[in-house]
């Protein structure tokens, strides 16, 4: 099987939002980025949490986390309170699973899965839901100014202004429809 008609990743630098940005436009066209287990189980193994098999339900289980991190995330940006719903899914799947942080030898850490199944991946996508809703870590949750995006990302840089969820999908997206209308406007005035 290929891989090639399946839409392609969008991966960040924040595990928990790279996971609930595998469903993008959701104020759009929504676009699902893991339409099959198979494709949730390469999700996982390019961020370095391997696992052996994944189910039609456990892939229903990933997704009902991913829209609660979402929901969550989302309250935190416009500073509402976190939907309780939101907040069990996330806490279960936390603490359902048996992953474990090691130190690698050469000075790094990683994460070991315990019997390497899909909850144990959830579990570690959820502890860092909860670090970055918590507001444990540093940065600011924001939300895409993209109007078919609204994507909930964590934003790590120093200013702390980041606007768009990916500066090359939704930014560039911004940028040009700017630039068309602005074009737009001066040769509508020219003429
Ligand atoms: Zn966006």
């Amino acid at each position: 099987m290929t891989v090639s008609h399946f839409p392609e990743f969008r991966l960040g630098k924040v595990l928990a939002t790279s996971f609930t940005a595998t469903l993008t436009e959701r104020c759009g066209e929504p676009v699902e980025r893991i339409p099959v287990p198979s494709r949730l189980v390469d999700w996982l193994a390019i961020n370095g949490l391997v696992v052996g098999s994944c189910t039609m339900s456990q892939l229903d289980h990933a997704r009902e986390l991913r829209e609660s991190i979402h929901a969550a995330a989302t309250a935190v940006a416009n500073r509402s309170p976190l939907p309780s719903s939101a907040v069990q899914v996330i806490n279960d799947c936390s603490t359902d699973g048996r992953a474990s942080v090691i130190l690698t030898s050469e000075g790094g850490w990683e994460w070991r899965l315990g019997s390497a199944s899909v909850e144990d991946a959830l579990s570690v996508i959820a502890a860092d839901a909860v670090s970055i809703i918590s507001g444990e870590r540093h940065g600011k949750m924001a939300l895409c100014e993209s109007p078919t995006c609204r994507a909930a990302f964590f934003d790590i840089s120093r200013s702390g202004t980041r606007r768009w969820c990916e500066m090359n999908t939704c930014g560039n997206r911004e940028k040009k429809a700017r630039f068309l209308a602005n074009k737009r406007k001066k040769s509508s005035s020219a003429g």
